[in-house]
């Protein structure tokens, strides 16, 4: 079965086409980085306007790169939400439209489920069971998962996520949007113990996160250094990053021992923007082979938002015969554990 997948829940316009035998056969993604970064963040009406510009030329060319025409796709996976309601409602009309103009199915896919099964993507993919920690913009979790449509959220941030903690002191340290990267990048220049930032919950039972006052601890940090600039001078900027991307990381690892700990599972599987973190990988690698368990990830690429990702979970919902019926939906705010279990949805 061939599947076209759709992503445009954000800020990127994400096209993928996925066999079911032969794997993935052409993706694309074009970002809108350029179009919020003087803003500081994503504008919602700019991100859906330069969706509807971006998604028939991008899906054309990865049929043309596929060698593919209408004719040989099967189906069509777009994701319904969670995400921006406009930019959803781009993607989700466009892949809902096709479908009914080519007579195939479609289906609306959960953005996470997409970047909770994007390491299947890759080589030796995690057999079921695995516990997942979905580490993104907009979420940080922990989830048991037992299959397809089987998931069972063990903890969550109370307030910030990952990915938007790094976004935050990336803006105090005065770096570009999207922060993450920029943070990893300058804290390889950093010196590890300079500064040593606080491990939010860590003290605490249970499987939450909160970062958001480990986000108050960076910016008194950056005021009580900040030099004639506005900012502490060079080095200490990286040291600052330094500790921060280290108190994230060390929260982010010690939760998920816990979760490997309280399921039994000797599997984890990381995903979304925060799981490209090289630090993160390098540290879980180092933490989970004490306890004989291992960690798998998606390709730099697949981690932040892509087609690739929703295309394979839809491709896997359409071949147990799930379909969208023809008004078209979106869902904004859908929690991971309201999905059907792929078994059970095959009769619908
Ligand atoms: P969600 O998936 O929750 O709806 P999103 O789609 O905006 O949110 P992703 O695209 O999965 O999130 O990830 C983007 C986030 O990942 C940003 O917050 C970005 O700063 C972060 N990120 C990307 N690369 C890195 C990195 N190397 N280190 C840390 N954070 C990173
Ligand atoms: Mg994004
Ligand atoms: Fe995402």
């Amino acid at each position: 079965m061939r599947v076209l997948g759709i992503e445009t829940s954000c800020d990127e316009t994400g096209i993928a086409l996925f066999d079911t035998e032969k794997g993935l056969l052409a993706h694309e993604l074009y970002s809108q980085i350029a179009v919020h970064s003087e803003y500081g963040g994503v504008v919602p009406e700019l991100a859906s306007r330069d969706h509807v510009r971006k998604i028939l030329p991008l899906i054309q060319s990865v049929m043309d790169t596929a060698g593919v025409t209408a004719a040989d796709i099967d189906g069509i996976a777009y994701t319904s939400g969670p995400g921006l309601v406009g930019a959803l409602m781009v993607g989700a009309s466009v892949g809902r439209s096709l479908a009914y103009a080519w007579k195939i199915p479609s289906v609306g896919v959960h953005h996470m489920e997409g970047h909770l099964l994007a390491p299947m993507l890759e080589e030796n993919p995690p057999p079921f069971p695995f516990v997942a920690l979905l580490v993104s913009g907009g979420h940080t979790q922990l989830v048991k998962v037992e299959g397809i449509g089987r998931y069972q959220l063990l903890g969550e941030s109370l307030d910030d996520a990952a990915g938007e903690a790094f976004d935050k002191a990336a803006k105090m340290l005065d770096l570009d949007y999207p922060g993450g990267p920029h943070i990893a990048k300058l804290a390889e220049h950093g010196v590890s113990g300079r500064f040593t930032f606080p491990r939010p919950m860590v003290d605490r039972p249970g499987l939450d996160f909160s970062f958001s006052g480990l986000k108050t601890y960076t910016l008194n940090t950056v005021a009580k250094h900040k030099g004639p600039s506005g900012l502490p001078d060079e080095q200490t900027c990286a040291d600052i990053a330094r500790a921060f991307e280290e108190a994230v990381v060390a929260t982010l690892v010690i939760k998920c021992r816990r979760a490997l700990e309280a399921t039994g599972y000797k599997r984890l599987i990381i995903a979304g923007g925060v799981s490209a973190n090289k630090r993160l990988r390098q540290e879980l690698e180092v933490a989970l082979a004490k306890i004989h368990a291992s960690v798998f990830y998606a390709r730099h690429e697949f981690c932040t938002d892509n087609g690739a990702m929703i295309a394979y979970a839809g491709a896997q919902r359409l071949a147990a015969g799930m379909t969208e019926p023809l008004p078209i939906n979106v869902t904004p705010r859908w929690p991971l554990e309201s999905l059907p279990p792929l078994d059970a949805s095959s009769t619908d």
